[in-house]
């Protein structure tokens, strides 16, 4: 713990460099900058025993095989994408080891991975938008406020994301809304897994956070997507359509979702005006989801809707990269002010 902090102070003034510099690509970027709104790696070498003797035995152990940032880079590169690539990466929940009631030793873990993705981001500053994560739940609320104070200040990261689904906790409970309260006043963003597999991200929940701080933009990872079924999810896929139709201060990332319902908010948000349309982006939720899969995927059904539709409005630069990009520089400027 008293390492933790010393290296905090330390690393006060290595975060504006991070934050400058990463903003000076964004600022040189060309309109063809891609970004990859929700992506997942993990130290190797933090893998517990028995998840590392499974990774090595079994190649079908499970569809979110841990990946670390070298992983990440060669499968950007596998998606042959003819453009720049950047993803907003953040830590593994499946990977990151939580001692049961253990507070401190849980927020020991949770830094290790919030620093994994900060060393990864400085060693591939034009590839890896780093973004970091808390758990009130796992750290109590404290530590967890101590986790964002960290990850802004030390790390330099814009975005912090909070899933109430790990560790069953309600999006709208009085712990969250404090933390909340705390990401937006250090002048970052708080990010959401909002999912319909549990009761814990609920449309209703994200609609209270919406209203309670109208004036700042929150992140909703999946857009209702996650593991639930076509069936289960199908309410939650309608309600966030009305959700952002009427919070414009909610941005949807596409992950993890069924097709044919990421082509539904394609269109309905494309009506809506500027304002809502500007609130997709898209990504691949890798190592969950294979980037080359869901690139091509999405950049060939908005080429379609634009062509058949005549939908302009949907321009791929805006929901391949534009609209984060610009979330992200806004970010950056107001930390650096
Ligand atoms: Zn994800």
């Amino acid at each position: 713990m008293e390492k933790t902090k010393k290296v905090s102070r330390k690393g006060a003034k290595q975060a504006k460099v991070r934050i400058s510099s990463q903003l000076d690509y964004l600022i040189s970027s060309n309109d063809k900058l891609i970004i990859d709104s929700d992506t997942h790696i993990s130290n190797s070498n933090l893998l517990s025993q028995s998840m590392a003797k499974k990774v090595k035995q079994d190649f079908l152990y499970f569809h979110g095989k841990p990946a670390d940032m070298d992983e990440l880079v060669f499968s950007m590169d596998l998606s042959k994408i003819d453009m720049s690539l950047s993803c907003l990466s953040w830590q593994n929940p499946s990977v990151t080891q939580y001692f049961g009631e253990d507070e401190q030793h849980n927020f020991e873990s949770l830094f290790a991975a919030n620093k994994y993705i900060y060393d990864s981001s400085i060693k591939y500053m034009e590839r890896i938008i780093p973004a970091g994560w808390t758990d009130p739940a796992a750290l109590g609320k404290d530590l967890a406020i101590e986790m964002v104070d960290i990850c802004v200040d030390h790390f330099g990261f814009g975005i912090i994301k909070i899933n109430p689904a790990q560790n069953r906790f309600m999006i709208n409970s009085e712990q969250v809304v404090e933390i909340v309260t705390h990401i937006i006043k250090k002048k970052a963003v708080p990010a959401f897994q909002f999912g319909a597999d549990t009761k814990y991200t609920s449309v209703s929940g994200l609609r209270f956070l919406a209203e309670k701080f109208e004036n700042s933009k929150l992140l909703a990872i999946h857009m209702g997507g996650g593991g639930a079924s076509y069936i289960d999810a199908e309410d939650v896929y309608q309600d966030s359509l009305f959700l952002g139709k009427n919070h414009s201060n909610i941005m949807f990332v596409e992950s993890a979702k069924h097709d044919t319902h990421i082509r539904n908010d394609l269109l309905y948000f494309s009506n809506k005006g500027t304002s809502i349309i500007e609130n997709l982006a898209w990504a691949s939720d890798f190592p969950y989801g294979l980037q080359v899969w869901n690139f091509g995927g999405l950049k060939s059904l908005i080429h379609e809707l634009e062509a058949s539709l005549l939908r302009n409005e949907l321009n791929t630069n805006r929901i391949m990269g534009g609209n984060m990009k610009n979330l992200l520089m806004e970010t950056y400027q107001n930390l650096l002010s």
